[in-house]
């Protein structure tokens, strides 16, 4: 039997899947990380317990919604990984209990993707880009580790409705990053790698190239000017341009304008989890905000961070979903777990689940449950299930939210 299943292995959301089940247990379409997924989904996984102990999956729902119910301040954190509609769940638990909530977005490329909703930047679709786009920047992005497929699937490499004859001819790659890195490697025509010493210096030598005027990387600069102005380009900002700007995000966007009197120019984030992007949105559509937010206090401030809020031990609980903390944060940040009520639910045994007085075992998006995702560039995909686990994430997020 084969199953046209969507991939949640990252961002790419690659919906083009085939799992064969018959005899050998095949992944058509997936890059190696995508694969294993599907092929490894039984290993590794969490089970229910408590303080340690095994138990039910209802005993252990029952006691997380207990542990929610009496705590002073909750703070719901994770989520990226999960589909839209248990995040709206997950949403619902955060307002309920006035809790603080917040997910990886906060440090990682959720200003980025605030931008593209506030509609401060133009943007738009990877579909758009693989049909139009010229001239693909990669501006420390480095899809060939973060997002496989994002180069064969729509930027560099396929061939579009009007970009017939590929990269061989018809796209032009640049790739700005602070080392020469495997996207750079792998490409050997129509390419300019920038080493840059400061993200800031670079946006400001395009500035001045474009006003005539004399600048540090002008020879680069230039050339990629002249390519610009052959056709649509487009921008993947990752996280190494996040932090190269140094908190000074008005800069890049001012450039984005004036690159746009030029040509065609939009910005697409790239390089982050399946769905960081669909978390951002929906707590935008309920709040005006994309991350660290309190519905206590009604706000997003930089102080409800997930990891700020640890360090000055201000929630007594967590509530953590479809994520690592323990792995992904630093350790004197995340040793303030083991000194609160942590309640996680993940489909996986983690460092965080180890951790945990709680521990909710879920099913796998997009391999044991269906649902919907945001891709990078904000479009709804859906995913199917290819084997069957009833207990996913909207499961247990109902039976905590009816219980709280
Ligand atoms: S590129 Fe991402 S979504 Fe596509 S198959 Fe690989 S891991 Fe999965």
């Amino acid at each position: 039997m084969l199953i046209q299943a969507t991939c949640a292995g990252c961002a790419c959301l690659c919906d083009d899947i085939v799992v064969e089940k018959n005899g050998e247990f095949k992944v058509k379409n997936a890059c190696r990380r995508g694969a294993g997924i599907f092929l490894n989904y039984l290993e590794g996984r969490a089970k229910p317990s408590i303080n340690g102990e095994t138990s039910s999956l209802e005993e252990a729902i029952e006691r997380a919604s207990e542990i929610i119910a009496d705590s002073k301040k909750l703070a719901v954190y994770g989520m990226d990984t999960i589909t839209l509609e248990a995040q709206k769940l997950a949403i619902k638990i955060a307002e309920k209990t006035d809790a603080f909530i917040d997910d990886c977005s906060s440090f990682c490329l959720g200003n980025f993707v605030e931008a593209c909703l506030r509609g401060e930047i133009p943007t738009t679709t990877l579909d758009y880009v693989r049909d139009n786009a010229y001239v693909i920047i990669y501006w420390g992005a480095n899809p060939v580790h973060s997002s496989p497929r994002h180069m064969s699937r729509y930027s560099y490499f396929p061939r579009g409705k009007n970009r017939q004859r590929g990269y061989e001819e018809d796209r032009f790659l640049v790739v700005i990053d602070v080392r020469k890195d495997h996207t750079s490697k792998i490409v050997k025509k129509n390419e300019v790698f920038i080493e840059p010493e400061s993200d800031a210096e670079l946006i400001d030598s395009f500035v001045k190239i474009m006003e005539g005027k004399a600048a540090k990387y002008s020879g680069e600069v230039a050339g990629i000017l002249r390519e610009i102005k052959k056709g649509d380009a487009v921008v993947f900002g990752g996280l190494g341009l996040r932090y190269g700007l140094e908190g000074d995000f008005k800069k890049f966007y001012n450039l984005l304008r004036k690159l746009n009197e030029f040509s065609k120019v939009y910005f697409i984030p790239a390089g982050f989890h399946s769905n960081m992007r669909g978390f951002n949105e929906s707590l935008f559509e309920k709040t005006g905000y994309v991350n660290r937010y309190s519905f206590g206090e009604q706000t997003s401030r930089k102080e409800f961070e997930f990891s700020k809020l640890l360090t000055s031990s201000i929630p007594d609980t967590t509530l953590i979903i479809g994520s690592d903390p323990v792995n992904s944060l630093p350790f004197d940040v995340s040793m303030h777990l083991s000194k609160i009520n942590t309640i996680t639910i993940d489909p996986r045994r983690t460092f965080t689940t180890e951790i945990s007085d709680v521990v909710i075992p879920s099913s796998i998006s997009g391999v044991e449950n269906g649902g919907t995702m945001v891709r990078s560039d904000g479009v709804k995909i859906k995913l199917n299930s290819v084997f069957e686990n009833k207990f996913d994430d909207t499961y247990i997020l109902e039976r905590i939210l009816e219980r709280i």
